[in-house]
C-alpha cells in the first residue's frame, strides 16, 4: 500500500443544512494557522458556497473540470486564502449542472494534490447519499461526521455512517453542532453523550449555537480567524487541535478556558 502523507477527510452529514460547509471552512482554516499545508475541495456541486464563506468567490477563475479539459494547471486552479497562504480552496466546477466529475476524476484529482505535499484535504461534501455523496467520499480515508441534536438528523447521519462503512470507510469522527447548554439543561435537547451512544462513533468536537456564525458566514471571514474567539471560535478551534492530535481534552462549552491565563490572553487580544 502506497504511504498517505496527506490526510484526506471527507466532511459529511446525512441532511443538509447542519453546517458542513461552515466547518470545512473553519476547520480548515484553523488547521492552516496550526501551520498545515491544506487544500478544501468544494464538492458540492451546484451549491458551492465554501468560496463565499471564505471571501474567495471573486478570485476563481478556474475550477477542476478545467484542470481535466486542460484550460488550466492545477496550480492555477487552486484559490491562495488572502490572509494564510498555505491554504487554498478548489472548486470542482462552477456550472449548476451535477454529476459532472466521475469518481475516477476525483480520485485523480486528490491523488495530484496528494503529490503536492499537503497535509491535509479537506472535502465539503454535497446533501444527501446520492451520487454526489458517493463520488465526494470516494478518495477519502477518514470522514468527519457533522450532525445537530435533533433526531431527524442523528437519524440521517446514522444511515451516513452505515454508508460509509459499506465504502470502505472507518475511520469517522462526530461533530455535534448548534448545540445550547440552555436547552439542554432544560431537558429540551439531547445531551452532547445521548448523541454520542446513539450514532457510537469517536467525538471530535461540539460547536455551540451562536449568531456570529452567520454574520461571519455574510462577511465572507470565518470566525476562526478573528483576534478574539467566541466561544464557537474555539470550539471549531478545538476540533482542529484534536484532528492534528494536539489537545487530547474535549472542549467544555461551559468552562470553555483551561486556565485563567488563557481567559485573560483571549480577552486581551483584541484590546
Ligand atoms: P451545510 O453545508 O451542511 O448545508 P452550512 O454550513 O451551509 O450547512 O450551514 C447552514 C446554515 O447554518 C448557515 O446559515 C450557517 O451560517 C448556519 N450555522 C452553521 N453552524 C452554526 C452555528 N454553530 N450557530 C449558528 N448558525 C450556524
Ligand atoms: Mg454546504
Amino acid at each position: 500500500m502506497k504511504e498517505q502523507k496527506t490526510r484526506v477527510i471527507v466532511v459529511t452529514s446525512g441532511k443538509g443544512g447542519v453546517g458542513k460547509t461552515t466547518l470545512t471552512a473553519n476547520i480548515g482554516m484553523s488547521l492552516a494557522r496550526l501551520g498545515q499545508r491544506v487544500v478544501l475541495l468544494d464538492a458540492d456541486i451546484g451549491l458551492r458556497n465554501l468560496d463565499l464563506l471564505l471571501g474567495l468567490e471573486k478570485r476563481i477563475v478556474f475550477t477542476a473540470m478545467d484542470v481535466f479539459n486542460e484550460n488550466c494547471t492545477l496550480e492555477q486552479a487552486l484559490v491562495k486564502d488572502k490572509t494564510y497562504s498555505n491554504l487554498s480552496l478548489l472548486a470542482i466546477s462552477k456550472t449548476r449542472q451535477r454529476y459532472n466529475i466521475s469518481r475516477s476524476s476525483m480520485t485523480m484529482l486528490v491523488d495530484s494534490l496528494q503529490e503536492r505535499n499537503y497535509n491535509f484535504i479537506l472535502i465539503d461534501c454535497p446533501a444527501g447519499i446520492d451520487i454526489g455523496f458517493l463520488n465526494a467520499i470516494s478518495p477519502a480515508s477518514e470522514a468527519i461526521l457533522i450532525t445537530t441534536p435533533e433526531i431527524t438528523a442523528i437519524r440521517d447521519a446514522d444511515r451516513v455512517i452505515g454508508l460509509l462503512e459499506a465504502n470502505n470507510l472507518f475511520d469517522n469522527k462526530l461533530i455535534i453542532n448548534r448545540v445550547r447548554t440552555d436547552m439542554i439543561k432544560g431537558n429540551n435537547m439531547l445531551a452532547i453523550n445521548d448523541v454520542q451512544d446513539l450514532l457510537g462513533i469517536p467525538l471530535l468536537g461540539v460547536i455551540p449555537e451562536d449568531n456570529q456564525v452567520i454574520v461571519a458566514t455574510n462577511r465572507g471571514k470565518p470566525l476562526v480567524s478573528r483576534k478574539r474567539l467566541t466561544l464557537s471560535g474555539l470550539a471549531m478551534e478545538n476540533a482542529a487541535q484534536r484532528l492534528l492530535g494536539m489537545d487530547e481534552a474535549l472542549i467544555n462549552l461551559e468552562t470553555p478556558y483551561k486556565s485563567p491565563l488563557q481567559f485573560a490572553k483571549n480577552f486581551l487580544m483584541n484590546k
